[in-house]
C-alpha cells in the first residue's frame, strides 16, 4: 500500500447527480476539480434509480405560488420556502443542462427524445387535488442518464477517481482542507488537499429493506458532524412500503402509475386511509400506526390497475432502466389481479431533505465545507415528501450552486499547508479496523444497529421511554464495540467506516427525534400524538460540543407557517387514524 497525495482546488466527495453537477459547474468556472465516490460513478449512488425530475417553468403556466403552496402544506408548514423557491426556479435550466448533457426524455407524446427548448415534459403530476393542480415530472428517457453524466465530468476536464471511501475531512486552522481516504482494492492511502470541498455523499439509510438502501450511509454526513458542522431536520424517518413476500420489493402503490385507487385494508378488511384516500408518502405512518392498533397485517388489493393498462405499462417501463412497483410484482411471479398482497412498513433511514445544514450558497458553518444533494438539509421536504421528483431536482440545482459557492471560494484562497502529524492521525483512524488482531466484526456490530432502530416501535411509533432505550444501546455500541471494531479485508474496511457512520447516525437520529415533543406529518410521537403548532413550527438541529452532541430548536421562518387562523382539521389533512 502507498500513499497518494493529490492536490487539488475543489474536492466533491460522491459521484451522484449533486456531485457531478458541482464538478461540472466548478470545471466551467475556472477550478482545478477531483471528483471521488467510493463506488462507481455512474453506477453508484440513489441518482441511478430516479425515473424523473420535478421541474417548474413559468412558461408552462406553472404558478410558483401555487407550487410553494403544496410543498408548504404537504410539508405542515416546516418547509424552508426560500429554499424550495431557488430549487423551483432552477430547475428548469439544469434539466436543460441534463438535455444537453445527452440525457433524454419522455415527450408529451410518449416518444423518447431531446425536447425542445421550452418543450412540456411528457408527466403532470397528482392533478386530483385543488393544492395538488401543478406538479409537472420530467421523465428521463435515458437508461443510462448517470452515466452521460460522468462521461460529462469527464469531459469538462475534471479528476474522477472510482473506488475511494472517504473516512474523514481535514482540517486546518477550522477550515475544511480536504479528505482522507483509501482505494477500497488496493488500499492505497490517499490524501487530497483541497481549498474548498463539496460533499455530495447521498443519505443516510441503516442498509435495510428496498433498493437504493445498502450503500450511502451518511457518512458525509458524519464526516461534516465530526469537523464541526451542524445537522439539521434528521428526526425525521423515512419509511417505505415492502411487500412481504418480496422481501425488497417496495410498492408505493400502482395509484402513482395509474392514477386510480388502490385497497389497502387492515387485518379486519377495513380501509384506513382516511381522507387521504390514496397510498403515497404522505399517508405512510397510517400503516405502522395501524399495526400498532393491532389490527395488522395489512394487505394491499391493487383493484385500480386495469389488465389492459397494466400490460402496456409494462411494456413500456420494461424499455426502461427503473420499472414501476408493478412491474416489479409482474417479474417476482405475483399477479397483481389475484392475489392479496401482505404489505408492511419499514424504516430506512433519515429522510432526504434533513442533512449538513446550509445556507442559499450551499454553505456550511464551517469554512471550506460546502453541501450538494441528499446529504444537505435544506429543508426541502419539511414533515414529508413533497412530491415525486424533488430528489432529484434538489440534487441537480442544490449541485450546481455548491459548484459554483466552492469554485468562488478555492479560487480566492491560498494554498493551505496541512499539519504532517494530522494526517498521520488520520491514516491510524483509517487503517485501525484492519490492524486489529481480534474484536466485533462488522457484520456483528451492523446487525446489532439494525435490531436496534429497526423495529416500528422506535423510530416510527414513537415514545420517549422507546427512543431513550435505543439511544442506551447506541451508545453502548458507540462505547464499546467501535474501538474494537475489526474488519478481516479491505472491502470489510470500507464497511467498518459506514458501520461507525452507522452508529453516530443512529444517535444523530434518535436524539433529533427526543427533541420534538410533538407529531407533525410522518415524525409520529404517541407520548405527543398532536400537532403543537405553537411549540413546534421549529426546526431540530444538532451539532458537535466539546465532545457532547448538542441539540437546540429554531424558529421556521414565518413566511412558512401557513394559515395558523384555520382549524386544525382544515389546516393538517392527514389524519391520525388510530
Ligand atoms: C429507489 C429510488 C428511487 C428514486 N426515484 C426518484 C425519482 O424518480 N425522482 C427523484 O427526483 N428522486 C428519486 N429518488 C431520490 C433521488 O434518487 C435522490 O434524491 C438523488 O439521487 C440524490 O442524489 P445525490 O447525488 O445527492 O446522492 P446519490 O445519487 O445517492 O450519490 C451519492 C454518492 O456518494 C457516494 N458516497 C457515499 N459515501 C461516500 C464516501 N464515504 N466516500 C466516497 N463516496 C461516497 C456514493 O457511492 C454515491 O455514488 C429515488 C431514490 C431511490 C432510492
Amino acid at each position: 500500500m502507498i500513499d497518494k497525495i493529490i492536490e487539488t482546488d475543489i474536492l466533491v466527495i460522491g459521484g451522484g447527480l449533486a456531485g457531478c453537477f458541482a464538478a461540472v459547474r466548478a470545471r466551467e468556472l475556472g477550478a482545478d476539480v477531483t471528483l471521488v465516490d467510493k463506488n462507481n460513478v455512474g453506477r453508484s449512488g440513489c441518482s441511478v434509480y430516479a425515473a424523473g425530475m420535478l421541474v417548474f417553468n413559468p412558461d408552462w403556466d406553472d404558478d410558483i405560488d401555487a407550487w410553494l403552496e403544496q410543498f408548504s402544506r404537504v410539508g405542515e408548514y416546516l418547509v424552508d420556502r426560500s429554499w424550495a423557491e431557488i430549487l423551483l426556479r432552477e430547475s428548469y435550466a439544469r434539466h436543460r443542462d441534463l438535455v444537453s448533457w445527452g440525457v433524454s426524455y419522455y415527450r408529451k407524446d410518449g416518444t423518447i427524445g431531446f425536447p425542445e427548448p421550452g418543450e412540456e415534459p411528457s408527466r403532470p403530476l397528482w392533478l386530483k387535488s385543488k393544492y395538488r393542480r401543478t406538479c409537472r415530472l420530467s421523465e428521463f428517457g435515458s437508461k443510462d442518464k448517470m452515466l452521460l453524466a460522468r462521461k460529462k465530468v469527464i469531459d469538462s476536464g475534471c479528476r474522477l477517481l472510482d473506488r475511494i471511501m472517504i473516512t474523514e475531512l481535514l482540517k486546518k486552522d477550522d477550515r475544511v482542507a480536504g479528505a482522507v481516504g483509501f482505494h477500497v482494492r488496493t488500499g492505497d492511502f490517499h490524501v487530497i488537499k483541497s481549498k474548498a470541498t463539496v460533499m455530495a455523499s447521498g443519505m443516510l439509510s441503516f442498509k435495510g429493506a428496498g433498493y437504493g438502501r445498502q450503500f450511502n450511509t451518511g457518512d458525509g454526513m458524519m464526516m461534516g458532524y465530526r469537523a464541526g458542522a451542524e445537522l439539521k431536520s434528521l428526526e425525521w424517518g423515512g419509511i417505505m412500503y415492502v411487500i412481504k413476500e418480496c422481501d425488497t420489493v417496495i410498492v408505493n402503490g400502482p395509484t402513482w402509475e395509474t392514477g386510480k385507487k388502490d385497497d389497502i385494508t387492515n387485518a379486519k378488511g377495513e380501509f384506513f386511509l382516511g381522507d387521504e384516500g390514496n397510498p403515497g408518502a404522505v399517508t405512510l405512518i397510517l400503516w405502522p400506526l395501524e399495526f400498532h392498533a393491532g389490527l395488522g397485517p395489512i394487505y394491499h388489493e391493487p383493484y385500480g390497475v386495469d389488465r389492459e393498462q397494466f400490460t402496456e405499462e409494462i411494456r413500456k417501463y420494461e424499455e426502461k432502466s427503473e420499472g414501476p412497483w408493478i412491474t416489479m410484482l409482474h417479474r417476482a411471479g405475483m399477479d397483481i389481479f389475484k392475489d392479496r398482497l401482505e404489505q408492511y412498513t419499514a424504516f430506512v433511514g433519515a429522510r432526504p431533505g434533513g442533512g449538513l445544514r446550509i445556507n442559499s450558497k450551499c454553505e456550511t458553518n464551517v469554512p471550506g465545507l460546502f453541501v450538494a444533494g441528499d446529504a444537505s438539509g435544506c429543508g426541502l421536504g419539511g414533515a414529508n415528501y413533497p412530491s415525486g421528483g424533488t430528489g432529484m431536482m434538489k440534487a441537480a440545482v442544490s449541485g450546481h450552486r455548491a459548484g459554483q459557492s466552492g469554485a468562488e471560494f478555492a479560487l480566492k484562497t491560498e494554498k493551505i499547508q496541512l499539519d504532517e502529524s494530522d494526517i498521520a492521525m488520520y491514516k491510524d483512524i483509517t487503517y485501525a479496523p484492519v490492524n486489529r488482531e481480534s474484536g466485533f466484526s462488522t457484520d456483528h456490530v451492523l446487525t446489532r444497529i439494525q435490531q436496534t432502530v429497526f423495529p416500528y416501535e422506535v423510530h416510527m411509533v414513537m415514545h420517549e421511554k422507546r427512543l431513550q432505550s435505543a439511544l442506551t444501546m447506541i451508545e453502548f455500541f458507540r462505547d464499546h464495540f467501535l474501538p474494537r471494531l475489526r474488519a478481516v479485508d479491505l472491502h470489510d474496511l470500507r464497511k467498518a467506516h459506514e458501520v461507525r457512520n452507522l452508529v453516530l447516525g443512529a444517535e444523530v437520529l434518535l436524539r433529533a427525534s427526543l427533541v420534538r415533543t410533538e407529531s407533525r406529518g410522518c415524525f409520529y410521537r404517541e407520548d405527543y400524538p398532536r400537532r403543537d403548532d405553537k411549540n413546534w413550527l421549529k426546526w431540530v438541529l444538532l451539532k458537535e460540543e466539546g465532545g457532547k452532541m448538542k441539540t437546540w430548536a429554531e424558529p421556521v421562518p414565518e413566511d412558512s407557517w401557513g394559515d395558523t387562523s384555520m382549524s386544525y382539521d382544515e389546516r393538517y389533512s392527514l389524519k391520525y387514524t388510530r
